[in-house]
């Protein structure tokens, strides 16, 4: 598997190739997309360590839920509306966290990780069904998380 770092140049190499076979993968739906994406993410995640990566963690921003606002306002010693005004701003309707990257990675990982945002906790995402309905999403975390791009370097051998 790539090292985090390596990533983006990677995926500019493979970037267009990835596209077409994105629209290739919509256009024909493989009945065991979702199993095998769900055998390889079981597999892959098993050998890569996320603290050791955080690349999600450094240049997405995740969006909370009202619960999660609760739960980690309460961890922090916050209200509800006061840590909406520190740490998120409103986008399209949802509530993401204000920033470039995420206010709460620190050099020793995510400082609220055991109480950490339901999208942080299911991202990328390749562990659910209906994979052929995020396959953009899947292209575009190629870039960004290093089990997603070897994922999808499987299916291009597979397909
Ligand atoms: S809350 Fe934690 S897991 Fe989620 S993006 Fe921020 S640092 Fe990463
Ligand atoms: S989910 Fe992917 S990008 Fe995020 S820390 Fe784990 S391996 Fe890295």
């Amino acid at each position: 598997m790539l090292a985090p770092d390596e990533l983006r140049k990677a995926f500019k190499m493979v970037e267009e190739e990835n596209w077409a076979f994105r629209a290739f993968l919509k256009a024909t739906e493989p009945d065991d997309l979702d199993r095998v994406v769900n055998e390889w993410h079981k597999t892959l995640f098993a050998e890569m360590d996320c603290r050791s990566c955080q690349n999600c963690c450094k240049s997405m921003t995740p969006a909370l839920t009202n619960k999660d606002v609760a739960r980690i306002a309460g961890v922090l010693g916050l209200t509800f509306d006061d840590f909406r005004t520190k740490y998120l701003k409103e986008d399209g309707g949802e509530w993401i966290v204000n920033g470039k990257s995420c206010p709460f990675l620190t050099n020793d990982g995510c400082s609220i990780y055991d109480y950490r945002p339901k999208a942080c906790r299911e991202y990328p995402y390749t562990d659910k069904k209906e994979t052929s309905s995020r396959l953009m999403s899947l292209v575009a975390n190629c870039a960004v998380c290093p089990v997603v791009f070897e994922i999808f370097e499987k299916l291009k051998k597979r397909y």
